[in-house]
């Protein structure tokens, strides 16, 4: 089941990339495994999923160990998508390989310092509140360069790109918008020169506007249903 999702996720994000003349390996997908039992994630990683998404650290903790001790630990890249507090950074630095959702320069601040504790240098996305939605967690655009600025300064974060959640819409090209907004910020951020070599990832598109998404350069695509429930 998981695995011919999968299948069906794969071909069309080969149609979704020949569109814009892209090779389609260069879109990473994070299986977002909220809710999933531990047997589901088993079956996207037999279907060669290795990047997994959690939104909670409590349930990431419970998955992470039961994974550990498998086969499969030393390929799986943990991703933090779901909103971070300040106190739960510690055992995020511990087993996330990138913080997808950094938002505020005194949560990088902490990832900084905990990161430092442990000798990491963690990885990291800015999340971007591209839709303006106060239901949403994300930086604003407009303060986006001020806050990077900030964290660009931290020695045990490294900054890969910028990470966005569209707004719910009934039709995925009404998300466009959106992603368009976080591909022209990443541009503006590169143009500046604000950290010290380009950044390139653009976690954006899920389950119900992930070809949008890569038409607008999404190169990270977060996705739960699409891999669990089936398109
Ligand atoms: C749940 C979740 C996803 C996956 O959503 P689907 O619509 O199920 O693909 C992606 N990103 C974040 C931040 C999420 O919380």
């Amino acid at each position: 089941m998981v695995k011919s999702n999968i299948l069906k996720i794969k071909k069309r994000i080969s149609a979704a990339c020949s569109k814009i003349n892209t090779a389609p390996n260069t879109v990473t997908i994070v299986a977002v495994s909220k809710g999933r039992a531990p047997e589901q994630i088993d079956e996207a990683i037999e279907a060669g999923i290795i990047d997994i998404g959690e939104n909670r650290i409590q349930e990431s903790l419970i998955k992470y160990n039961a994974i550990r001790n498998t086969q499969y630990a030393q390929r799986i890249k943990w991703h933090m998508v779901g909103h971070l507090q300040t106190n739960k950074v510690k055992a995020a630095v511990k087993i996330f390989g990138l913080i997808q959702s950094v938002d505020s320069a005194r949560l990088a601040f902490q990832i900084n310092k905990q990161a430092a504790r442990i000798n990491k240098i963690q990885d990291i996305l800015m999340e971007i509140n591209t839709s303006g939605e106060v239901s949403k967690f994300g930086i604003k655009p407009d303060d986006a360069v001020k806050v990077i600025k900030e964290i660009a300064q931290f020695k045990n974060i490294s900054i890969k790109g910028l990470m966005t959640v569209a707004p719910v819409v009934d039709n995925a090209e009404r998300a466009r918008l959106y992603f368009r907004k976080l591909r022209v910020l990443l541009e503006e951020v590169n143009a500046m020169r604000i950290t010290q070599y380009p950044i390139q990832i653009l976690s954006m598109g899920m389950t119900d506007d992930f070809e949008v998404a890569i038409e607008e350069g999404s190169n990270m695509l977060r996705l739960g249903r699409a891999i669990f429930d089936g398109l």
